[in-house]
């Protein structure tokens, strides 16, 4: 197969009203004068979705989402399936953030289910993985990380349908960075983990993004790591300026 495309994956959070879809605009208008090397998406707030897509129709850009129910319907008030967000114009859903596992107390059992439901839905499931500030201090990163993969990724799992978010939960939104040393032995480490569980090939493909406080200043160090295939940013993905300065991490260096 040709080699892997890099993804960097905007997260908007809770962030967004349609007036913040002149950014989408900006970064579309921007990315059709300079074609970015990594595939790019955007995840928007649910209410956003279908204006996104209508506003995205023809371009490269592709849109995924925050989280799914893990039912494809039925009484979960408040709750939107996978579906649903196909039908919106989705290509692909956020699963296991921690905001989610703090704020909801998601499990790893939630979250593989969670990605199931992506899969039925046709969606490519973006699962998310990382460590605290308390376990990286006792040490138990790796460890952590194992066990979060472990229950958190089906067993078909395929580098078709998914993509791993490794992000210390310590780096999101603090400005605060791990080194390159431990992004790189933490994603080897994945890398190593999936091909215990989903075999070599699947594990060579697959594409493990780094997130938590990437940024322009920081962007071409962090995505330059080996095993680094791309980023998904939060704060930094809200105004198109910024982020455009995050894809440009990759021409910089020249990688493909
Ligand atoms: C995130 O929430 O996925 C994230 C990486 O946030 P930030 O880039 O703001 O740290």
């Amino acid at each position: 197969m040709a080699a892997k495309r890099p993804l960097v994956a905007g997260n908007w959070k809770m962030n967004g009203l349609g007036a913040a879809l002149s950014e989408l605009r900006a970064l579309r208008e921007r990315l059709a004068q300079d074609p970015p090397v990594p595939e790019i998406m955007v995840c928007p707030p649910a209410t956003l979705l279908t204006r996104a897509h209508d506003l995205l129709a023809g371009s490269t850009i592709l849109l995924g989402a925050q989280d799914c129910h893990p039912l494809p319907a039925g009484p979960h008030t408040g709750d939107l399936s996978a579906e649903m967000l196909a039908d919106s114009g989705a290509g692909a859903v956020i699963v296991g953030h921690s905001e989610r596992r703090q704020d909801h107390g998601e499990t790893d059992a939630v979250v593989n289910a969670k990605a199931r439901a992506a899969f039925r839905a046709g969606l490519t499931a973006i699962i998310c993985i990382g460590e605290t500030e308390q376990e990286r201090r006792a040490g138990t990163t790796l460890e952590i990380v194992r066990r979060q993969l472990e229950g958190s990724l089906p067993q078909d799992a395929r580098a078709a349908n998914v993509v791993i978010a490794y992000e210390p939960v310590w780096a999101i939104g603090t400005g605060l960075t791990p080194t390159q040393a431990d992004v790189a032995a933490a994603h080897r480490f994945i890398r190593g983990e999936l091909g215990r569980l989903l075999g070599k090939e699947e594990s060579r493909d697959l594409r493990i993004l780094y997130g938590g406080s990437v940024k322009p200043a920081n962007a071409a160090e962090l995505l330059s790591v080996p095993d680094v295939d791309g980023a998904l940013v939060g704060g930094a993905s809200l105004k198109a300026s910024d982020f455009f300065a995050i894809l440009s991490a990759y021409s910089r260096r020249g990688a493909g």
